[in-house]
């Protein structure tokens, strides 16, 4: 049986070009003090606020590679961790993008965490506290991370249900940032510089988005997000009427109910 673990190019996972991130906080500064004290990191927020984007900036400040993983409810511990595949009559083992990450000295992004099955999770565990290591039980063995490892996630607290929460033996684990929506300046600055709308333009967007947002739990789920501010202003950028930008760019896609979209073309109409 052939054991032998296919190790990646870190250079493929690098970042080359920087990536354009706008600072809300001190976030930058809490990542880097946990990445000196190999605490792993929870990024708690809604969907569309720059996580992903702020992962991607630190992975490029760091020299580090990163490995995202979208976590979904198929999610199983093998898809992380490996499994045995067969190949050419012989059986052979393949990492999982965590073990891989452990193996190489990645930063790894679990993006969404509480959608994988919960016995997901626990296999994080180990590798949270002191002992950094990977128990990878179909091989037997346990594997110490490499000291460049960091184990970084997202959790989106707004979509927060008994059946979907994160267990307090895991997020006790974590060092947590938060990644609510930027103040209205800075997402301003954000819309403008992704889409190259002009600013002031930018900044009636971002005024409609919390009119939007003021609706979470009157209707919403959740409000408009930065990077569905970012597509609008990209189809106004590009000649689209602002009015219907707005309501084929944000109403219509954060609700299909229809009197919610009624009430949000109304504040459209206020705005643009
Ligand atoms: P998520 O929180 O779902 O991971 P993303 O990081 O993908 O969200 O952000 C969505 C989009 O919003 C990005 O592609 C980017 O255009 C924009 N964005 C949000 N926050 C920032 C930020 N702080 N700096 C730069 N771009 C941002």
């Amino acid at each position: 049986m052939n054991t032998d673990n296919k190790t990646i190019n870190n250079a493929e996972y690098f970042i080359e070009k920087e990536p354009y991130y706008q600072p809300s906080s001190n976030e930058i500064e809490i990542f880097n003090t946990a990445l000196a004290e190999n605490i792993p990191v929870l990024l708690k927020g809604p969907t569309g606020c720059g996580k992903t984007r702020f992962m991607e900036y630190m992975s490029w400040y760091h020299k580090r590679p990163l490995i995202a993983v979208s976590c979904h409810d198929d999610l199983t511990t093998s898809d992380l961790v490996g499994r045995y595949l067969i190949k050419d009559s012989s059986t052979v083992w393949q990492d999982g993008p965590l073990t891989t990450a452990v193996r190489n000295g990645c930063i790894c992004y679990l993006d969404e965490i509480v959608e994988a099955r919960k016995d997901t999770t626990v296999v994080i565990h180990p590798l949270c506290d002191d002992r950094r290591i990977l128990p990878l039980e179909k091989l037997g063995q346990l594997l110490k991370a490499s000291p460049d490892f960091c184990l970084t996630m997202s959790y989106n607290p707004g979509y927060q249900s008994a059946v979907k929460d994160l267990k307090p033996s895991t997020r006790q684990r974590f060092i947590s940032i938060d990644f609510s929506y930027p103040a209205e300046d800075i997402e301003s600055v954000i819309v403008h510089e992704e889409s190259k709308l002009d600013l002031k333009q930018c900044e009636l967007l971002v005024k409609l988005a919390n009119m939007t947002r003021n609706l979470v739990g009157n209707g919403l789920e959740e409000g408009a997000s930065t990077r569905l501010l970012v597509h609008t202003a990209k189809l106004i950028y590009r000649g689209f009427e602002p009015n219907m930008a707005c309501k084929c760019g944000i109403a219509d896609a954060i609700t299909d109910d229809d009197d919610t979209k009624t009430l949000l073309h109304e504040m459209i109409d206020t705005v643009f």
